[in-house]
């Protein structure tokens, strides 16, 4: 339901749990957060923002790269385990997703003959994973299983990928979700509305459906699903202070 990822020069969970917080009002029932700090730390909690920070309390959460979510189930009950984000079967690859995966069952029962073990009960899970496949088939980049991955998918999605074997990437699209892209100094945010960036940057770039977003090399690159590379619209917001 909600999505806050960060790359950058700051700690990326603080960040990331007030963007959380703002985008309380959309409604939701579980959070969660994925943290890049050389290794993939994922922790995720039924209940509210507040329960998540309570669980986050003794952890160590230090990492200049990472994303959140608030999940609003449409496939799975919500508990800990269905909360996002969610790991490919190698937990190397995370992903967050708003949405639905209408063909996620057939999607499923193809990658569990490839090997893929399942935790959850959702359809996000899928995605994860089929992204994992496509890299592995085709010995590509992240970004390019992304967008090969989004040929497969039916249905609706936000998503926001990271990966350990490409710590300073983040990876987002959008069909029919929204998802929108925060431009500061050397550093980026990636929001499903404008209110978590706001207090940081003015500076965004709203995501179209069918596109890609590729914060790499301190650069945003916008892609279409056909690798056609997109000149980033960029918008400037009228500061609320
Ligand atoms: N379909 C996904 C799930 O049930 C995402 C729901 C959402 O948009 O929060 O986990």
């Amino acid at each position: 339901c909600g999505i806050v990822a960060y790359l950058g020069h700051r700690e990326a969970c603080p960040i990331i749990l007030k963007g959380l917080h703002r985008l309380e009002y959309r409604g939701y029932d579980s959070a969660g957060v994925a943290l890049l700090n050389g290794s993939l730390n994922v922790y995720k909690k039924k209940g509210k923002v507040a329960d998540l920070e309570k669980y986050l309390g003794d952890k160590d959460t230090h990492a200049t790269v990472g994303m959140g979510h608030t999940r609003w189930a449409t496939h799975g009950e919500p508990n800990d385990v269905n909360a996002h984000p969610h790991y490919s079967t190698s937990e190397r690859i995370a992903i967050i997703h708003n949405g639905i995966i209408e063909n996620y069952a057939a999607l499923k029962t193809h990658l569990e003959q490839q090997g893929h073990v399942f935790h959850s009960d959702t359809d996000t899970e899928v995605f994860v994973n089929l992204i994992e496949e496509i890299q592995k088939q085709n010995e590509c980049s992240l970004e390019e299983a992304v967008r090969l991955a989004l040929h497969e998918v039916v249905g609706a999605y936000a998503i926001v990928v990271l990966s350990k074997d490409a710590p300073d990437q983040l990876i987002a699209a959008r069909k029919g979700s929204p998802l929108v892209i925060g431009i500061g100094e050397g550093e980026f945010f990636v929001a499903s509305d404008a209110t978590p960036i706001i207090e940081y940057t003015n500076e965004v770039v709203y995501v179209n459906d069918y596109e890609l977003a590729v914060i790499k090399d301190g650069q945003l690159a916008i892609r279409s699903r056909e690798d056609v590379v997109q000149t980033p619209y960029i918008q400037r917001l009228e500061l609320e202070l």
